[in-house]
């Protein structure tokens, strides 16, 4: 495939209220959309900006698209795998990288004439996924929970981290609130030391509490907590923060550090990657988790592709869907209680997105 032309867009999207992990809060989703074009065919992919998450700023991540854009337009035609092969052996950011691996993934689907999720071996099919919960007051997390189990959502994330007794509190008051059918998942984004996390878990078990799983509950460059963690319980511990690069994974679950991982897009580089990661925990027994950041429709649906194109994933969060205003990225995918439904329409099914601004715009 010879491809014409490749613009960057900037985009904002407003989330219902404001989202609040232990690390940060945010009222809106920025992404860096990357379009690119053949003849009549085009692809759509995304980069987020949350540089105290992954570390690049807005900048960095338009001069990365604009170094893997020249590379593209300028390149003889080459197969799809030539193609992603040669974008991972540049030097640049991850999420820039997955915004590239994204496009291409979408676009080559399309001139193949399949949803993306049978591009990448497997079949389009609705399955669950979680709703995330904000840090916020017990009362006030109760009260979400509530309204999220009304929407039809049988499996909640809560946010917590920082005070250990107010996070069991918050776990607490959450469960009596939506009782037993509701399953809990945890996520610290590392609040928590060891002892922190021990207490916590002797507490939600006296209380007859069992989450489904525990993710990040420590720094991330604590993997000997983590082991100790993971020996010391019988709920599942996931790394993601832990888990920030294709190494990084790799190294966890090859010595088996957690249970689990959770696997993320915009961490990894992009789809290509994060089969890699996927497929080699499947292969190693280990659990695998579907993530993603706080970022647009693009990156949600095509983790969602993926998702559908395994049968290993024990849990999806894909939630900024439920959290966003209104969807500025038109296709025929959809999340609606508590299911999401991706399109059959070829790759990822993006017919327009509405309110983006261009940035840069590259021709052949
Ligand atoms: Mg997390």
């Amino acid at each position: 495939m010879i491809l014409d032309n490749i613009a960057v867009f900037s985009t904002k999207i407003p989330l219902k209220k404001p989202f609040i992990t232990s690390v940060r809060q945010t009222e809106v989703i920025e992404d860096i959309l990357v379009r690119i074009r053949s003849d009549e065919l085009e692809g759509w992919g995304n980069a987020c900006v949350i540089p105290v998450i992954t570390g690049t700023e807005k900048e960095a991540i338009v001069k990365d698209l604009e170094k893997l854009s020249k590379i593209l337009l300028g390149d003889i035609e080459k197969d799809f795998n030539g193609i992603i092969s040669g974008i991972y052996r540049e030097k640049v950011s991850n999420v820039a990288l997955a915004a590239m691996d994204i496009a291409l993934h979408d676009i080559f689907s399309r001139k193949a004439g399949l949803p993306l999720a049978e591009f990448l071996g497997g079949s389009v099919r609705p399955f669950p996924i979680c709703a995330t919960i904000s840090l916020l007051s017990p009362d006030e997390m109760a009260e979400d929970a509530l309204k999220l189990r009304s929407e039809g959502f049988s499996l909640l994330k809560l946010k917590v981290g920082g005070n250990p007794d107010l996070d069991f509190a918050r776990i607490n008051s959450v469960h009596k609130a939506v009782g037993e059918k509701v399953s809990l998942f945890i996520d610290v984004n590392q609040g928590w030391n060891l002892d922190d996390a021990l207490s916590v878990i002797k507490r939600l078990s006296d209380a007859g509490i069992v989450p489904t799983g525990i993710e990040q509950p420590l720094e991330f460059s604590n993997y000997r907590g983590m082991e100790t963690l993971k020996a010391a319980t019988s709920i599942s511990i996931f790394a993601d923060e832990s888990a920030n690069s294709l190494s990084m994974a790799m190294k966890i679950i090859t010595e088996r550090i957690s249970s689990g991982i959770n696997v993320k897009l915009q961490k990894y580089g992009g789809l290509r990657a994060a089969s890699i990661i996927t497929d080699w925990s499947e292969l190693s027994g280990f659990k695998s988790m579907a993530g993603c950041m706080m970022e647009s429709p693009v990156g949600v649906w095509a983790m969602a592709h993926l998702v559908a194109s395994r049968n290993s994933f024990v849990l999806c969060d894909l939630d900024p869907l439920v959290m966003i205003r209104d969807n500025p990225v038109c296709s025929g995918s959809q999340c609606r209680a508590g299911q999401m439904e991706i399109s059959r329409d070829h790759g990822l099914g993006i017919s327009s997105i509405d309110d983006i601004k261009m940035i840069k715009e590259y021709w052949r």
